[in-house]
């Protein structure tokens, strides 16, 4: 009804988890952990409400929140943010994506470039916006886009380069060098980029490096995040987005009309999250780098091909070797035959470009170990 495209529709998530619930399988589908975040930030949470933090807060956010934002961008990047004019609260990620698509583009002469697989909530959008969407593909084995092809659908009808970085699904990280050239790109064609980090803060192989803080870009990108992936808090919805004051107006303009407001007790809270020692944010990297390291390791032994992430939440596997080489059809079997759930790489790419990762399959690594355990021991039954 809503899209041509069939962008707008029911989501994977909703399909396979609703799945997952009715076979009673261990869903590694939806990228959700199984255990709360720090107990400080759920405290801060709870004394808010409390405290009577319960009405509308500010529009652009709450100050405490602000502030903590801004000072996190500068203790981990050595980014300038000014709390008052360049950062905008947000309901989740998901609606700064859809904010600032629909502040930036207008009907099908402007188009969004980028790389594919995405996460799906990209093309709903953009077919929500008008827009036209220009995908470049992620090359295996390393799913890095070629920088010709990046070269080529940027032109100026490009009014944003949509990034997203570490990666949902693939667990890529962007090189330097498609950094650089992302940003030149951009610069020459005068597009804004939207980097979707939420994995910020869970990279493993190297600090990670927000495209803001490349020579030339912090004047023409919107940097994205959210408290969900961080603090392992993703049904409290509180995310943000930050960059030139003028473009956070216009997300600003949009989002009032969205959800006016969010989560007046959880902002206190994230602020207080953001504030947290270093090592709070590395020993989160490094659980989640070990729970990756148990799964590959079941993925393996069950006869799968394994593509180690070098960020987020999921590890991609190729299950052509054991009859997987459908992997829609492959996971929609999956929890019946052996009570794991999962989703197809094909679920984040245009029906036309399925070809390309047809026997991919996207394992959510964050559940605590035992979970993952279990689930390596009944993929074993695949073989
Ligand atoms: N972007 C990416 C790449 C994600 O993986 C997610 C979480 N599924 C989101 C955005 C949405 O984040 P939030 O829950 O904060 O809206
Ligand atoms: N980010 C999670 C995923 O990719 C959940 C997304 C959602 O439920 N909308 O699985």
């Amino acid at each position: 009804l809503l899209s041509s495209t069939g962008d707008v529709a029911p989501t994977i998530f909703a399909e396979i988890s609703g799945l997952a619930a009715r076979t009673g399988a261990i869903n590694l589908g939806q990228g959700f952990p199984d255990e709360d975040g720090p107990a400080e930030v759920l405290e801060a949470a709870r004394a808010a409400i409390l405290d009577g933090a319960n009405q509308y807060p500010p529009g652009r956010g709450v100050p405490d929140l602000l502030h903590a934002i801004a000072e996190h961008q500068r203790r981990w990047y050595g980014l300038a943010v000014d709390p008052d004019r360049e950062i905008l609260v947000t309901a989740g990620a998901t609606e700064a994506i859809a904010a600032a698509l629909l502040a930036l583009v207008d009907g099908p002469a402007d188009e969004i470039v980028v790389f594919e697989p995405f996460y799906d909530s990209y093309a709903a959008i953009a077919a929500l916006s008008g827009a036209t969407l220009r995908t470049v593909p992620l090359r295996l084995p390393d799913f890095q886009p070629d920088p010709a092809e990046l070269a080529a659908a940027v032109t100026d009808r490009c009014r944003v380069i949509l990034v997203n970085d570490p990666h949902n699904p693939t667990g890529a990280v962007l090189s330097p060098e498609i950094r650089a050239e992302i940003v030149r790109l951009a610069t020459r064609h005068d597009a804004v980029i939207v980097t979707d980090e939420v994995y910020e803060h869970l990279a493993f192989t190297a600090p990670h490096v927000p495209l803001a803080t490349i020579e030339g870009a912090a004047e023409r990108t919107l940097t994205i995040s959210s408290a969900g992936k961080t603090f392992s808090v993703t049904g409290w919805k509180i995310g943000w987005i930050h960059g030139p004051a003028d473009l956070i107006t216009a997300v600003l303009s949009v989002k009032q009309f969205l959800t006016y407001v969010n989560g007046a007790p959880f902002q206190p809270a994230v602020a207080a999250g953001l504030r947290l020692p270093d090592a709070f944010f590395t020993g989160a990297a490094e659980r989640l780098r070990a729970k990756h390291d148990l799964l590959a390791e079941g993925l393996t032994a069950a006869g799968l091909e394994v593509h180690r992430p070098d960020g987020g939440y999921f590890t991609v596997a190729d299950a052509t070797a054991i009859g997987g080489a459908d992997a829609a059809a492959f996971c929609r079997a999956l929890p019946e035959r052996i009570g794991v759930a999962a989703i197809p790489l094909t679920a984040f790419v245009r029906p036309e470009h399925h070809a390309r990762y047809r026997g991919l399959v996207r394992f959510a690594a964050c559940k605590r170990p035992e979970v993952i355990a279990e689930a390596a021991a009944r993929l074993a039954g695949l073989r």
